[in-house]
């Protein structure tokens, strides 16, 4: 058996931002899989099977590359950003922790890419410069109490914190009630980063205060940041850099 199995990120757009690592993997691939406009990311050749999957489950669409590996294919999983930050390596392993014990033989790597609050942070200055946590606003796999009780709990001990997923059609109000529970938590002085499409022609950065925040300013494609009560803004005018400064006073 000859096949293997890498789950690999994509980065946040650009080229560029694709490791030499992933690329070779990409290169060698006999099978791609993942979630239709990550896979729709690589370019078709011949000997190349592209299998792009809609709504289909992420378990499903790991159950399918572990047997196209097992059956001696060479495939790759994309996901955007980092493959292990709200993305297909954890499914992957789910799948494989439930699945044929055949599996537990196979040649499985993950390889790292930026993940979206870096490729942001890295676009605003430095606000992830001091300790951070980054959670998901989704509730879909979560149940939404867990999620407001890590929004205080974060902003209790005083985190800069990244929002993944922070609005989606499907659940519009999710998204509001996090920005209260921060207010009430932060104040509204606190400077919120909303990065749309990082990476991309479309990419649009709204650098803005927690009072001022409004949840019609993220979307799916917004990774949002907020400072923690050290971050600060220099202005510019280029344009201000937002930062969080390496040191708290004691
Ligand atoms: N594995 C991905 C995250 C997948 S969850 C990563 O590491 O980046 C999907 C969420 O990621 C989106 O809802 C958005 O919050 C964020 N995201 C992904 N790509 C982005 C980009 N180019 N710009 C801004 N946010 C992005």
């Amino acid at each position: 058996m000859s096949g293997w199995l890498k789950i690999v990120g994509l980065g946040p757009g650009p080229q560029a931002q694709i490791t030499p690592e992933v690329a070779a993997a990409l290169a060698e691939a006999t099978d791609i899989v993942g979630y239709g406009p990550y896979v729709a990311r690589i370019p078709p050749r011949a000997g190349l099977a592209l299998h792009a999957s809609d709504n289909r489950e992420e378990l499903d669409r790991a159950r399918h590359a572990l047997a196209l590996a097992a059956g001696g294919r060479r495939v790759v999983v994309v996901s955007s950003g980092d493959p292990g930050v709200f993305a297909m390596a954890a499914a992957l392993f789910e799948a494989l922790e439930a699945g044929s014990a055949e599996w537990r033989r196979l040649d499985i790597a993950v390889l790292p890419g930026i993940t979206a609050m870096l490729a942001a942070a890295a676009r605003a200055g430095a606000p992830l410069g001091h300790d951070f946590c980054a959670i998901n606003l989704s509730d879909n796999l979560k149940p939404w109490a867990l999620i407001e009780r890590r929004l205080r709990l974060a902003a209790e001990a005083d985190f800069a914190m990244a929002f993944y997923n922070p609005r989606s059609k499907a659940r519009p109000q999710g998204f509001a009630r996090a920005l209260e529970v921060l207010r009430a938590c932060c104040g509204g002085a606190r400077p919120v980063l909303f990065a749309r499409a990082v990476g991309s022609q479309a990419e649009r950065l709204t650098l803005t205060t927690l009072a001022e925040a409004r949840p019609e300013m993220a979307d799916m494609r917004t990774v949002v940041i907020l400072g923690s009560s050290q971050t600060r803004i220099i202005a510019r005018p280029a344009g201000p850099i937002l930062y969080t400064p390496r040191s708290v006073p004691g």
